[in-house]
């Protein structure tokens, strides 16, 4: 048995927002310096995509796999299968497929329930059917599914229902996993009763193949081989396979995780909200945050036995936050990442097994960042109505606690008093 660390959601190309360039051999070669050992390939539903992926992939004991040329030689990427769709009602749904027919036979199973499966936005199909009748399907066809990042706002499942048993209806207890989404860990969701035998999944979402954003939430498994079917009985617990760790962004980095007006992006709380009927008097529209949204479905704090949560900064990440640069792909924060790659081979071993003499060798400066992060001396503007939060790394605990009272003064700013000007996040904690 054996250790894999795995991201099971990302798109390809012909998903809405989601980078042209998107294809296996990059998915592979990031995935691989990022440090999964089973990378994700998706939106697999799509047919020119579909085609491209497996003309690549190559297959042995039910292991889909790349084989690529690393500045450590030959490694290889496993992939797992999956696609993301959307039900009528707008939830989004994750599908894993253990081989190319049980995706071709999902295909003929949805072809009738969506206007253009092979359309140039269809990636992530939007299907006339609900929750339950793709449920079905995943069942009839004996295929792993759960619903993707549940709580966010727009698309998750807990946005549209108060209960997984209410979308789902009678497949509820099919369900194989729960993604939890940027905006929620383990520890906000685990309060909720009716997920207590529900494993929870941290997969990234990617819309592109950077590794700050591919694997920037994955799951450690524990397997014989990196094949679905080892997958598949990791999530039921079966003959000691597991799931062990999730690994994910702290939630106030996500897009969603506070209650926030999307035009002049003040926070409010759930009862300043209900009170104003969800209208910033900047007549902004207020969005619900992840974070209040799981308090009203979980009122009471249940504790359940859960793998650990690993709140994680993408490396790219916290090099540009010492080259006080608001972009991870700089040209130098991306120099100063590939220092590290070199020694360390993936970015995985850099932000968490690296010795400190050793990160002092590579950039001092940069290792007092990761030291820093380590030693968890972060703090969050937490993100909110489509905002990602905003990291601030300090050296001190006493510095962080200087930080976090900073945060919260910052945070009670009305900012419908000032006159929008839709980019007034820019200012916030320079
Ligand atoms: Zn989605
Ligand atoms: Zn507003």
């Amino acid at each position: 048995m054996q250790n894999y660390n795995a991201d099971f959601h990302i798109h390809g190309p012909y998903a809405g927002g989601t980078s042209k360039n998107l294809c296996v051999e990059k998915i592979a070669e990031m995935g691989f310096y990022k440090g999964l050992q089973i990378s994700p390939v998706g939106d697999l539903t799509h047919k020119p995509w579909f085609d491209d992926v497996f003309s690549k992939l190559q297959c042995e004991d039910e292991i889909y796999f790349y084989d690529i040329k690393t500045i450590f030689g030959e490694k290889r990427t496993n992939f797992i299968l999956s696609t993301e769709v959307q039900a009528k009602d707008r939830t989004h749904h994750i599908v894993l497929f253990p081989d190319k027919k049980s995706i071709l036979g999902f295909r003929e199973r949805i072809k009738s329930s969506c206007r253009n499966l092979d359309g140039p936005m269809n990636g992530r199909p939007w299907l006339s059917l609900n929750a339950e009748e793709i449920a079905k399907i995943c069942v009839d066809s004996d295929l792993t599914f759960g619903p993707a990042h549940a709580f966010t706002p727009y698309f998750g499942v807990y946005a549209h229902y108060d209960s997984l048993k209410i979308a789902y209806g009678k497949y509820f207890e099919d369900i194989d996993f729960l993604e939890l989404g940027l905006s929620a860990d383990s520890y906000l969701a685990n309060d909720i009763l009716e997920l207590k035998n529900t494993p929870f999944l941290s997969n990234s979402d990617a819309h592109s193949f950077w590794p700050h954003r591919l694997g920037r939430e994955f799951n450690t498994f524990q397997l014989n081989k990196p094949n679905y079917y080892e997958i598949e009985k990791a999530l039921g617990k079966k003959e000691g396979r597991d799931l062990i760790l999730n690994v994910g962004l702290n939630p106030k980095e996500g897009m969603y995780h506070k209650t926030r007006c999307k035009d002049c992006l003040t926070f409010y709380s759930l009862e300043d909200a209900v009170k104003l009927n969800w209208r910033c008097p900047c007549k902004g529209i207020i969005k619900k945050g992840v974070y209040d949204r799981i308090k009203e479905i979980a009122p009471k704090r249940e504790k359940y036995d859960r793998p650990e949560y690993k709140h994680i900064l993408a490396l790219a990440e916290i090099i540009a936050i010492a080259q006080n640069s608001d972009n991870p792909l700089a040209e130098k924060v991306q120099k100063i990442w590939w220092d590290f790659i070199k020694i360390a081979e993936t970015e995985i071993n850099v932000l968490l097994y690296l010795s400190e003499p050793q990160l002092n060798e590579i950039n001092p400066e940069i290792a007092k960042y990761i030291i820093a992060f380590r030693n968890d001396y972060v703090n969050y503007f937490p993100g909110g109505a489509g905002q990602y939060g905003k990291p601030i790394i300090a050296f001190s605990e006493l510095e962080k606690q200087k930080n976090e009272l900073k945060i919260e003064d910052q945070m009670k700013e009305k900012k419908y008093l000032q006159k929008s000007t839709g980019s007034s996040q820019r200012t916030l904690f320079a």
